[in-house]
């Protein structure tokens, strides 16, 4: 039975693991926190000490962690999963780390004897529960044919965008152009409400309006009621995949300018509220100076 050891039990990685015990094959998990892996040893799975120890005999590791940060500490920092995994191994990052990071990480871990899939997400925490996320992948032809079994349990698509580091590009992307369509949506809301406007008039008209995007859908009723329950991503991760997605832009071209606002009201996001939805940011614009 393939053999795959999953590191990062948060919101999404809980779900996904879950998704290789489910589809049959042996699994180890490891998480900084050891709480969220009981239901899933209860379930079968094996923890693991530690990356390293996840990493002994699996087929594929896949790791599912906040940040760069993260990332490097559980592939390469002390006991991380580079120590021990078996030559020839698949190495699937699904974390969203920054491009950079995603070709230096390509480069160890490549140079440690791994197959390198850069495989960043889309999906919110029930569609990685599901199996049903897209996996933007950047990888060669040959390593992505390899992988795919390990990536089947996780997704209903596979956009495969080029070389290692391009899954992470259109990820960046994909997440800048849905911080500016959150932070844009709590302005717009926020002067509504100051200008006096029948807020039920609002919404309906937004739902039925050309800017009515996906992302703008699934905040603006929440929103206005200032629901934040049930958050699914945290001001710090968005703060985060912005920042990354500017850091990108900044090699590429000579000015970003909507970038760099959004990134500057996201940094204020996270002040407020880091582990918080990051809908909060109508607070935020909201509040009095
Ligand atoms: P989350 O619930 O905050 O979980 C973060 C995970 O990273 C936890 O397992 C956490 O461990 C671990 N972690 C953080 N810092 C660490 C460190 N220094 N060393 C080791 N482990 C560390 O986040 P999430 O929503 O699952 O997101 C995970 C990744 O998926 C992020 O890159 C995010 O941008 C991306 N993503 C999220 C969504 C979404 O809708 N939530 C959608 C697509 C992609 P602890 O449990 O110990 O804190």
């Amino acid at each position: 039975m393939a053999h795959v050891a999953f590191i990062g039990l948060g919101r999404m990685g809980h779900g996904m693991a879950a998704r290789y015990l489910d589809s049959g094959f042996t699994v180890a998990v490891w998480n900084r926190s050891k709480a969220k892996a009981d239901d899933l040893v209860a379930s079968g799975a094996r923890w693991a000490g530690s990356p390293a120890e996840a990493a002994v005999g699996a087929d594929a590791v896949v790791a599912m962690v906040a940040d760069d940060e993260a990332s490097r500490a559980v592939w390469l920092g002390k006991d991380g999963a580079a120590e021990t995994a078996k030559a020839g191994a698949l190495a699937i990052e699904c974390s969203t780390v920054s491009h950079q990071h995603a070709l230096d990480l390509s480069h160890d871990l490549r140079a440690r004897g791994l197959v390198y899939i850069d495989c960043p997400v889309t999906g919110l925490p029930d569609a990685a529960a599901a199996g049903k996320l897209t996996l933007l992948v950047g990888a060669e032809l040959t390593d992505l044919e390899k992988a795919r079994p390990f990536l089947a349990p996780l997704c209903n698509t596979i956009r495969h965008f080029g070389p290692v580091g391009s899954g992470t590009v259109y990820k960046l992307i994909n997440n800048l152009l849905g911080a500016i369509q959150i932070a844009g949506l709590a302005e717009g809301l926020a002067i509504a409400e100051q200008a006096g406007l029948d807020m039920n008039l609002v919404l309906d008209a937004i739902e039925h309006g050309v800017a009515a995007s996906p992302q703008v859908l699934r905040h603006s009723k929440r929103m206005v009621a200032r629901n934040f329950s049930g958050a699914t991503f945290t001001a710090a991760l968005r703060h985060k995949d912005a920042a990354y997605a500017v850091a990108l832009a900044e090699s590429l071209l000579p000015d970003i300018p909507i970038g760099r606002a959004t990134v500057q009201a996201y940094d204020k996001a996270k002040a407020y509220a880091p582990d918080d939805d990051e809908a909060k940011m109508i607070e935020i614009v909201s509040r009095p100076r």
